[in-house]
C-alpha cells in the first residue's frame, strides 16, 4: 500500500468531518474534566482546514499536513491547538517523498506523536491524546490496527488519573471519564483506517 496527496486530502477532509459531527461531544467530554471548549476549538479550526483544502488544493503529501498544521496552529486554540499543530507539522517534515510507503507512513505517525510528546512535556499515562497515539502507532507496527484497537485505547482513558493538562487540575477526580483529546485522537485512526491508500 502506498499513500499519495490525494489520500492524505481524504484523510483530513474525513478528520474533519468526524470532529464537526461531534463537536457537541467533544466539548461534552471536556465539560467534565477541563473547560468544555475541545469540540469548538476543534471544528473551529477543521472548518478552516476543509475550506483551505479545497480552495487551494496541495499538490504533495508534505504541502498537505504543513497546511493542517499551520491552519490548526492558527485557528484551534487551546492546548489542542499547538498539540495537534505540532503533530501535522512533524508528520509534514518527517515526509520527504512523493508517496508514502508503509513504513512511512508509520515513521512519519511517530515523529507526530514525537512532536505531541515535545510540545506536550508529556508521555503515554497521562490521560491525554497520547494515550490513543501511543497504541495505535504501536499497533500499526505489528499491521494490526482495527477499529476495536483504537476503541480500546479510548476506552482505558477512562481509568487514568489526568497528569497534563486542565485535567490535572482534578486530580483523583478525573478518573471515570473519557478524555476529550484522546476522543478526537480517535476519530483522527478512524478515519485513517476508513481510507484506502493506492495498492
Ligand atoms: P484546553 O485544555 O486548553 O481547554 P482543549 O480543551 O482544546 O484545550 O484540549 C484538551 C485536550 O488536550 C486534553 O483532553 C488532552 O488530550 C490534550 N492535552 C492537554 N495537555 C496536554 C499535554 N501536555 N500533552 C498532551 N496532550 C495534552
Ligand atoms: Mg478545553
Amino acid at each position: 500500500m502506498t499513500y499519495d496527496t490525494k489520500w492524505a486530502i481524504r484523510w483530513l477532509a474525513d478528520f474533519s468531518d468526524r470532529v464537526i459531527k461531534n463537536k457537541q461531544l467533544l466539548s461534552d467530554l471536556d465539560q467534565a474534566i477541563g473547560d468544555g471548549d475541545h469540540g469548538i476549538n476543534m471544528a473551529r479550526g477543521l472548518t478552516e482546514l476543509q475550506k483551505v483544502l479545497t480552495e487551494k488544493e496541495p499538490t504533495s503529501v508534505k504541502e498537505t499536513f504543513k497546511t493542517a498544521g499551520m491552519t490548526i496552529l492558527s485557528k484551534v486554540g487551546g492546548a489542542s491547538g499547538p498539540l495537534y499543530g505540532s503533530a501535522f507539522l512533524a508528520i509534514s517534515k518527517a515526509t520527504d517523498t512523493e508517496t508514502l510507503s508503509e513504513t512511512e507512513l508509520i515513521e512519519a505517525l511517530e515523529a507526530g506523536l514525537a512532536g505531541i510528546e515535545h510540545r506536550g512535556k508529556s508521555h503515554a499515562g497521562e490521560k491525554t491524546m497520547i494515550d490513543v497515539w501511543e497504541p495505535v502507532i504501536h499497533a500499526l507496527r505489528q499491521d494490526e490496527l482495527t477499529g476495536d484497537v483504537i476503541e480500546a485505547a479510548l476506552q482505558k482513558t477512562k481509568d487514568l488519573k489526568a497528569t497534563k493538562g486542565r485535567a490535572a487540575y482534578l486530580g483523583e477526580r478525573s478518573i471515570g471519564h473519557l478524555d476529550p483529546g484522546a476522543y478526537s485522537s480517535a476519530l483522527l485512526f478512524q478515519a485513517l483506517l476508513a481510507q484506502e491508500g493506492i495498492s
